[in-house]
């Protein structure tokens, strides 16, 4: 069991396992999503998240790929802890940085590799994608 939450503790998610999968997306939706240099993406089968707590707000946006994406993140501190994306649905989507877990699975892919700061820089073998194919993923 492990525990997805935002900043102040409001929202929360728990999941169970370990994710579907994991990956980063350098785009610049996610960098303003985040407020980070990229955002850090796991996903989870429905039956792996047990309840969600706490009030949320959504924004829905449309991916480059043309799908719906509907965020939900805390009124009070304004974090993005899960989503719901249209292109890998039934999978949750859970902001890997709201376990706050130096332990969790590293990344396996990396979306809009051209988008990456300068300074970022990813292990070698951690597949790379121009774009839009994993966005959502
Ligand atoms: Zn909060
Ligand atoms: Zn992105």
């Amino acid at each position: 069991m492990n525990t997805a939450i935002c900043a102040c503790g409001q929202l929360e998610v728990h999941v169970s396992g370990e994710p579907v999968t994991v990956r980063v997306c350098n785009c610049g939706q996610c960098q303003r999503r985040t407020g980070s240099a990229f955002g850090m993406s796991t996903y989870w089968e429905p039956s792996q998240v047990q309840d969600y707590k706490g009030q949320s707000k959504t924004f829905r946006r449309i991916s480059d790929a043309g799908r719906s994406m509907e965020f939900h993140f805390c009124p009070d501190c304004g974090g993005t802890v899960y989503w719901f994306a249209e292109i890998v649905a039934p999978l949750v989507g859970i902001a890997g940085g709201c376990f706050a877990d130096y332990k969790f699975p590293a990344p396996e892919a990396v979306a809009y590799a051209p988008q990456k700061h300068d300074w970022v820089i990813f292990p070698e073998g951690i597949r790379l994608y121009e774009s839009t194919s994993i966005h959502e993923l």
